[in-house]
This record gives structure tokens, sequence and C-alpha cells, in this order.
């Protein structure tokens, strides 16, 4: 495992309070059951994968009020009030993708529920849809309405990416850091930090003035943990500059991109990535459409610069690149560039819900848990991938999403009781 998991997370007060109250709750209602009743749901037959203990093999899981409540070789059929028959699948703790755009309806946005069957995901982060302008709207009118669970990123420009594609800190005067910080203050629930795009054509003249700003709302905010997620691509000046400004605990995503002024430069990853690594600073994918190269990635990882973090950037506009920016594609990827399948796993479950640090047992399979889960198929076979700068790879196998259960419940069939038939 990476060192995020390592990692201990702080979090707001509000925070720590609201997550002992759902532990407590949750616990209440697990021992609240007989060893006979029945549960919920049972995803029998498939082999489990869940890197957040240690767990590869055939098991079935029992789904009671939400919640994982069993976890065993074998319960039998009739204990279910419903079965998924997962034999042949991969049963994953639910794809949690930590760079996502899901403000659907303002912006570049998706609805991450649409996703789903591509996806496989029930956790997504946003990374920076909203700023301080738009950020109740996407509270209000997106999460509140979602199944799949949003936490965000708050962008440090106030339009967020509303304004997409003109770079939204073209006019540093968005960028307003008292604003930013009040808003991190008052929604440790969903906020984890602050979002920045540090690209020449999205911040013109600013140089890492938006970045710095960012990292001043986190610490202005009094929000323990709260981080900060730099992309970078075609980054303003000095890449090494802009590393060196990240903290343990930030997040640098398109940490692969091939887009210019670039991780690895000559085939050497440069010392200021690696010494941010070594800090703590955690290393995201966010493939998207146009920050992917596989020939950054393959030297990246040959030296150590592996990713924490599997995410997709999937948004309007990535989403019909030929990259496929879906989670369990780019996982896929990794897959075929020599990462061992566990590794992948954690990287799209445990290792970003440590990251996100506020919902507790996410990212696992454990009693106790909300049960989200993945159910997904490994495809044997030839299959070719493309990053985004046309670079092609042959693989051997991919994973593809089957079935996906938020809360308890599945998407699609079988619909949940008590109004369906069985
Ligand atoms: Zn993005």
């Amino acid at each position: 495992m990476d060192d995020v998991t390592r990692r201990t997370l702080l979090h707001g007060a509000g925070a720590s309070l609201a997550a002992a109250g759902f532990i407590q709750e949750a616990m209440a209602r697990v021992a609240a059951f007989g060893p006979d009743d029945p549960y919920d749901l049972v995803v029998r037959g498939g082999e489990v994968i869940d890197p957040s203990q240690n767990l590869r093999g055939r098991r079935d899981i029992g789904i009671r009020n939400a919640m994982i409540a069993a976890v065993e070789r074998e319960i039998a059929p009739q204990r279910g009030t419903q079965t998924l028959d997962a034999a042949g699948q991969l049963v994953l703790p639910g794809l949690i993708d930590f760079h996502a755009h899901v403000l659907h309806g303002g912006g570049i946005g998706l609805s991450g529920d649409e996703l789903v069957p591509y996806t496989g995901t029930t956790t997504y982060v946003s990374a920076g849809d909203a700023g301080v302008g738009s950020f109740s709207a996407f509270k209000r009118a997106v999460i509140a309405q979602s199944r799949t669970r949003i936490l965000a990123f708050l962008h440090i420009s106030s339009i967020g990416l509303s304004g997409f594609p003109v770079g939204e800190m073209l006019n540093i005067d968005h960028a307003r850091v008292d604003a930013a910080a009040k808003m991190l203050a008052e929604n440790p629930d969903v906020l984890l930090g602050m979002k920045v795009r540090e690209t020449l054509d999205v911040v013109g003249q600013n140089g890492l003035e938006p970045l710095k700003r960012a990292i001043a709302a986190t610490e202005r905010s009094g929000v323990e943990g709260a981080r900060v997620m730099c992309h970078i691509g075609n980054a303003p000046g000095d890449l090494s500059a802009l590393l060196d400004l990240l903290r343990p605990g930030d997040v640098l995503t398109h940490a692969y991109s091939g887009a210019g002024n670039n991780t690895v430069v000559n085939g050497r990853v440069l010392d200021a990535a690696l010494a941010a690594k070594r800090r703590g600073v955690l290393i995201d994918v966010g493939h998207g459409g146009g920050s992917f190269d596989y020939t950054v990635c393959e030297a990246a990882l040959q030296q150590g610069f592996t990713p924490d973090i599997i995410s997709s950037d999937v948004h309007a506009v990535s989403v019909n690149t030929p990259g496929k920016p879906f989670l369990p594609w780019v996982m896929s990827k990794f897959l075929n560039l020599g990462v061992p399948l566990e590794h992948v796993v954690a990287m799209a479950t445990i290792n970003p819900a440590t990251a996100i640090g506020r919902v507790p047992r996410l990212g696992t399979l454990q009693v106790g848990a909300p049960a989200d889960l993945s159910i997904v198929a490994l495809v044997e076979g030839p299959v070719d991938f493309v990053d985004t700068r046309q670079n092609q790879r042959k693989g051997e196998r991919h994973i593809k999403p089957v079935q996906t259960v938020k809360a308890g419940r599945p998407f699609g069939r079988p619909y949940p009781q008590p109004f369906a038939w069985p």
C-alpha cells in the first residue's frame, strides 16, 4: 500500500463529531439483528478484492440497512431477500473517482449517476467544478439529489469551471481567499480543500499566484487537513518552483501529463517531483482528455514516481476522447503497465478514501462499512489503449463494470424491496 494509507488524516472538529455519531449509529444497526435475520441483499460467488484488509478470495457479502453486515465464505442464498450472482466476477469496494466533474447543468460536468454503467463508481470527487459563486447551488441542486456520493474541492476561482474554455484564473480578482476560506469552514461535510489549475492559458500573467491563494485559503479556513489539488499541464514558469510549494497531503493531479512542462524531462523525473512525493504530496493521475502521456508515465513508474490515486478527470469534453477517461479503463491502463491488480484497486478505493478522510470505513468491505460495491469483470484478451497524445499500447486484459451497488441498492435490476418482485 502507498503512503497515503499510512498517513494519519485529521479533520475538523465538526467532521469528527459527525463521524463519531455515524459510527455509533452503524454499530447499533449491525448489533440489532439476530444471526438468522435475512439480509436485504446477498452478493454471491464473486472473488472479493479488498486491499484495505489484504483480502482476496471467494466471498459472499451480506448487506443489511445500507451497511455491509457479513463477509463470509458462504452465505446461503435463501438468507438474502434478494441476491446478485457475482460468479466469475470481481467484487470490489465501491470505486472512488478522486478527480471527476459532476456539476452537471453548469460548466463541463456530467451526471455521476448517469455515468455509473461506464464508471462503476459510487463516490466522485468534484475537482473544482464550483467556486464560492456556485458551490451552494452545487450542494443543494446536485449533491443533495445524487445517489452516488459526491465530495468536492472548491475552486479558488469564484466562477469555478463555469466559464470553460475561457481560463477561470485570467482575472486574479476571482481568487478571493477570505470567501473561499469561509466556505471551506462552513462545509466540512463535502469540501476537502481547494482546487487550482496552473496552466498558462488558464492563469495568463498570474503565474503561481492562484496556487498561493489556494494554499492561503486552506490555511485561513482553520480546517485541519484541508488540501490543495493542483492541476499541472503547460505550467507557467518553472514546474519545480510549483512543486516546491505543495505541502504534505496536497494533491498533484495530471502528474503524467505530457502537455509541456512535464514531471519527466529527457527521460528523468524532476528532483522536485520526487521530493514532493517523498514529503507526502499525493500523486494523482487525472487522465482526462489531454493529461496522460504513456512516455511520461512509463518513465515515472520506473523511477519510483508512482501514483497514490488513479482518477479519470471525466467531463463533458474528455468523455468522448479516444483515451476513454473512465475510471475502470484508466485502471486497466495501469494494470497493463505492470501494476499489480491489488495495487490498482487500492488506488481507486482505500487510497482515495483515506485522502477523503471523513466517511467512516469508506473504501473498504469491512463489516459496518457503507454497502458500496463495484462488481467488475476482468476481461482477458487483446486490447488497444491510447493516451491523450496518440501513443498506443497493446494490453492483455481490461476491467469492465458489470453491476454497481450504492448504499445497499443496485443501480438497475434487481429493483429493491418492498415494491419489487424478489
Ligand atoms: Zn479536471
